[in-house]
C-alpha cells in the first residue's frame, strides 16, 4: 500500500514538473516571437527607408529625360489602394480614348508578372480595346496591344490646370546683387540625423542657402534640425508626407500628405511653406489641380547623387553645367556622400561669382510670382 502511495506521488510530481517545464518553455516561446517580430520590423522600416531614397531619386531623375524610370509596379500596390472614383474605365467603350496617369508599364498578358511590352507616360492616351473584370485593360499604344491596370488609366483628358498666384514669404530677408547671377541648391528627403547637419555646417560657413524640401513624416524626430535649417537662413518646404507617388492618389490622399506636412511645420516653425516638391518630380494635371495653393518645383540640374552614392561623381555632375543662372539644382540631404560633395560645390560656385540662394529668394530677386498649376524647373 505504502509504496504504491509512493509511486503515485511520484507520479504527479513528474506530472507537476512537466507542467511546470511546458509553461516556462511555452513562456520563452512567445517571447522569443515577440523580439523576432519587433527586429524584423525595424529592419523591414530601415529597408523601406532605403528604398524611400532610392526610389525617390530614381523617378526624380526620370523627369531629366535618363533611362532610369519611376514605372510604378502595377497592380501591386493598387490592390489595397484602388482608387476607383476618379479613374473608373470600367463603363467606357471600346475605341475611347484613356489617358495615363502616371508612367506605367504596358504588359503582354493581364498580370503584374507578365512581360512588360511598353510604357507609357503621364498623360499620355492608348486607345481602349476592352476593360476587365480582374481590373485590367486591354489598350492598343503605338500600335501594340497589351494591358495596364485600369487603376492607371482615366477617361479624364488632360487639361491645363489653372495658375493661382502664390504669396511666397522670405523669412530672414537679406540684401541680394540682383544684377549677379544666382543658383537654388536643394536637398530632397531629409531631414537626416547624420547628413543634414554637415550640410548645414558647410552652408553656414560660407553664408549660403538653399532650400530643404523636407519629408512631414521625418520632420518630427528631427525638429532640432528643421529649425537650425531656417535659422541659418535656408527655405523649408514640403517634399510631401510620406513620399508616395502623387500620381497614384485620390484627391484626398493629396491634400492629407500636404496637410499633415503642413501640421508638422506649423509646429515646428510656426508657419507652413507654399511650396513643394513631388517625389520623384511627378506631378500630372489632377495633381496640379488638388495643390492650386501651392507652387511645384522640380529642377534641372540632376547630381545623380542617389545614383552614385559618391563625392566625387556629383562634384562632377555639377561641373558639367556652364551657366548656373536661374538653375535649381537637385541633391538629397539623406547621403553623406552629398554632404561631402557640398563642401566642394559650395565654395566653387561661390567662387565663379553664384550667390547661392533659396527657391523664394530667387523668384522675387528675378521678378517671378511662382504660380500654382506649374512645375518649375528654373527660375528665370
Ligand atoms: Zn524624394
Amino acid at each position: 500500500m505504502e509504496s504504491e502511495k509512493q509511486t503515485i506521488n511520484k507520479t504527479n510530481v513528474i506530472i507537476l514538473v512537466a507542467i511546470i517545464i511546458a509553461i516556462v518553455a511555452l513562456i520563452y516561446i512567445i517571447k522569443y516571437k515577440k523580439t523576432v517580430q519587433t527586429s524584423t520590423s525595424v529592419a523591414e522600416n530601415e529597408t523601406n527607408y532605403e528604398m524611400n531614397g532610392n526610389e525617390a531619386s530614381n523617378a526624380e531623375n526620370n523627369n531629366a529625360d535618363n533611362n532610369e524610370d519611376n514605372t510604378i509596379n502595377d497592380s501591386n500596390d493598387s490592390n489595397n489602394n484602388h482608387n476607383s472614383e476618379n479613374y473608373d474605365v470600367s463603363n467606357a467603350q471600346k475605341g475611347t480614348l484613356v489617358y495615363a496617369i502616371t508612367k506605367i508599364n504596358i504588359r503582354k498578358e493581364d498580370s503584374e508578372k507578365s512581360a512588360v511590352i511598353g510604357k507609357i507616360n503621364a498623360e499620355e492616351s492608348a486607345t481602349l480595346i476592352k476593360s476587365q473584370d480582374n481590373g485590367w485593360c486591354k489598350v492598343k499604344y503605338n500600335n501594340k496591344e497589351g494591358f495596364i491596370y485600369s487603376k492607371y488609366l482615366t477617361t479624364e483628358k488632360p487639361e491645363e490646370a489653372e495658375h493661382n498666384e502664390i504669396d511666397t514669404e522670405i523669412i530672414n530677408p537679406r540684401k541680394l546683387d540682383k544684377n549677379k547671377p544666382m543658383v537654388a541648391l536643394t536637398f530632397d528627403d531629409g531631414p537626416n540625423p547624420v547628413s543634414t547637419p554637415i550640410i548645414l555646417d558647410t552652408l553656414e560657413k560660407y553664408n549660403a542657402r538653399a532650400t530643404f524640401f523636407d519629408l512631414g513624416s521625418l520632420m518630427e524626430n528631427n525638429s532640432k534640425i528643421v529649425k537650425r535649417e531656417e535659422k541659418i537662413g535656408c527655405e523649408v518646404a514640403s517634399h510631401t508626407y510620406s513620399h508616395k507617388n502623387l500620381n497614384t492618389l485620390s484627391e484626398n490622399e493629396v491634400l492629407e500628405e500636404q496637410e499633415k506636412t503642413d501640421e508638422q511645420m506649423q509646429k515646428i516653425l510656426g508657419h507652413t511653406s507654399k511650396l513643394i516638391r513631388p517625389p520623384y518630380g511627378n506631378a500630372n494635371f489632377l495633381v496640379k489641380s488638388y495643390l492650386n495653393n501651392y507652387a511645384l518645383i522640380g529642377w534641372d540640374i540632376d547630381t545623380l547623387d542617389w545614383e552614385s552614392k559618391n563625392a566625387e561623381s556629383v562634384i562632377k555632375e555639377v561641373r558639367k553645367y556652364s551657366n548656373y543662372d536661374g538653375k535649381i539644382v537637385l541633391m538629397h540631404s539623406i547621403y553623406k556622400s552629398t554632404a561631402e560633395a557640398v563642401k566642394t560645390i559650395v565654395p566653387e560656385l561661390i567662387k565663379k561669382g553664384y550667390q547661392l540662394v533659396t527657391i523664394s529668394e530667387m523668384a522675387e530677386a528675378k521678378g517671378i510670382k511662382l504660380q500654382s498649376g506649374i512645375l518649375y524647373t528654373e527660375i528665370k
